[in-house]
């Protein structure tokens, strides 16, 4: 099969490698759509220390199951549409047992510390495909990543649900900002409004439903200290979201 080899830090190549084969639990996914995360960037740049070169990445994917190994489960036969959840717990570690499975002492990842998904094929633990349906496009399927992790944002700020109508403030306007700010409109939050970092600050705009976008006052008004999210990888950001709003 054709994939992205990432030889060493800063460079790619797209090679012939050989078709994984499924082992134990696992299947092989032909992936219809793959993502390009801020993350994936981090492993081109060399600045993600969990990561092993050479590596494959592509952890934000959609595809179709073509093979299986021992031991999967009948309810995903070959030709079920899945999403995969890219996250490798060990599942026996003091977090995992916590329930704290995303701060996993032992933790690895496809696409991050084994070969992903910028492939044809892709082999993956059954446990973590989740059936989609049959007509959903490609692309909206390998947006259920980056999707699921808005709605744990979501839970965490306590949003999900019946929404108070308290202002938020979603800093950072990437992907993952929209995503939340999608969201947060839909659970029927009060006016939200949103913060892009970058050298110059950006004016923030505010929307609430039926409100459409428009301009309002800085985001960050100490005096106010709506609840916050903090949605990008930018640093002066995290102090900004932790020292103005109420994160
Ligand atoms: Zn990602
Ligand atoms: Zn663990």
């Amino acid at each position: 099969m054709r994939a992205l080899v990432l030889d060493h830090p800063g460079s790619f190549r797209v090679a012939d490698v050989p078709d994984p084969t499924p082992q134990t639990g696992q299947v092989v996914v032909r992936v219809d759509c793959c993502g390009i995360c801020g993350t994936d960037l981090h492993i081109l740049a060399g600045e993600f220390p969990p990561t092993p070169y050479p590596i494959t990445p592509g952890h934000e994917f959609a595809g179709t199951v073509v093979a299986h190994g021992p031991d999967v489960k009948p309810d995903l036969p070959v030709g079920a549409r899945v999403a995969v959840d890219p996250s490798l717990y060990c599942g026996y570690c003091r977090r995992c047992r916590a329930g704290r499975d995303n701060l996993c002492e032992n933790w690895a990842a496809i696409g991050d510390t084994v070969n992903g998904a910028f492939a044809e094929f892709v082999a993956v633990p059954a446990v973590n495909a989740y059936r989609l349906p049959d007509h959903l496009d490609g692309q909206l399927g390998a947006m259920t990543e980056p999707l699921a992790c808005a709605v744990h944002g979501i839970r965490r700020l306590g949003l999900l649900g019946p929404v108070s109508a308290e202002p938020t403030v979603v800093i950072g306007a990437g992907t993952m900002g929209l995503l939340m700010l999608q969201l947060l409109l839909h659970a029927g939050a009060g006016p939200v409004s949103w913060a892009r970092p970058g050298p110059s600050p950006t004016p923030a705009r505010s929307t609430g439903p039926g409100s459409g976008w428009r301009s309002t006052r800085p985001a960050c008004p100490r005096r106010s200290r709506p609840p916050s999210g903090c949605w990008t990888g930018e640093g002066g950001c995290w102090s900004s979201a932790c020292r103005r709003p109420r994160p």
